[in-house]
């Protein structure tokens, strides 16, 4: 990763102000990357937001439409990307769109907080493209490959697209040595710590 802290102008002419850090947290489906994300901002100990992604799949059983993700059509979808409005987008598992809107981050950064993007390896590799020196990536690796399957199938997903998922997380797991730093998820609070540290010295460096 690159150095030094990003800064904007400020328009009144004083004293620039720092952008809040932007975090990539990648990992295979299932390896618990959300929860994890959630029990470090549940501890309120540092200003950090995750940002609301958009999705072309359907909920599953639970989730929050806006909470979880924003459900769009395919359609609605490629105006947001021809607009400009999509900060990165993938295709994720061959079949749906996923996809980050600015406006999930810019402001925030610009108010100081930091914004974790959970976001696939495509996705970030385009965050990697676009804001070199200016963001702090992050990998999750599961205890083991066959602990993945557990966790899909505790989310009563059908056979095949556990099996569509596996092989992704394949293809992702081979990619962590592209990330600034990779931490395990074995013990829920211990990876909460580390990810913690992580961030709070990539507050530091920006100079918070
Ligand atoms: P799921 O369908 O299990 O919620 O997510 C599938 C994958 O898509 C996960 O690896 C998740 O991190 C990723 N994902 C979620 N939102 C985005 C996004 O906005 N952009 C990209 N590139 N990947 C995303």
């Amino acid at each position: 990763m690159g150095q030094g802290a990003s800064q904007t102008a400020d328009p009144a002419g004083g004293a620039p102000s720092r952008l809040g850090p932007l975090i990539v947290l990648s990992g295979p489906g299932g390896v618990g990357k959300t929860t994890l994300v959630e029990a470090l901002i549940g501890r309120n100990s540092l200003p950090l937001r995750r940002a609301v992604t958009a999705t072309t799949r359907s909920p599953r059983p639970g989730e929050v439409p806006g909470l979880a993700y924003h459900y769009w059509t395919h359609a609605q979808f490629r105006e947001a990307i021809a607009h400009g409005e999509m900060l990165e987008w993938a295709e994720v598992h061959g079949v749906d769109f996923y996809g980050t809107p600015r406006s999930e981050v810019d402001g925030y950064r610009a108010r100081g907080i930091g914004v974790i993007l959970v976001i696939d390896v495509q996705g970030a590799g385009q965050v990697r493209l676009l804001y070199p020196g200016d963001h702090l990536s992050v990998f999750v690796n599961p205890p083991a490959f066959d602990e993945l399957r557990h966790r899909l199938e505790g989310r009563g997903e059908p056979e095949a697209s556990i099996n569509r998922r596996l092989e992704t997380a394949r293809g992702e797991l081979a990619r962590a040595d592209e990330f600034d730093k990779v931490l395990e998820n074995a013990d829920l609070a211990a990876a909460t710590d580390a990810l913690e540290r992580l961030i709070r010295d990539e507050f530091t460096r920006r100079g918070f």
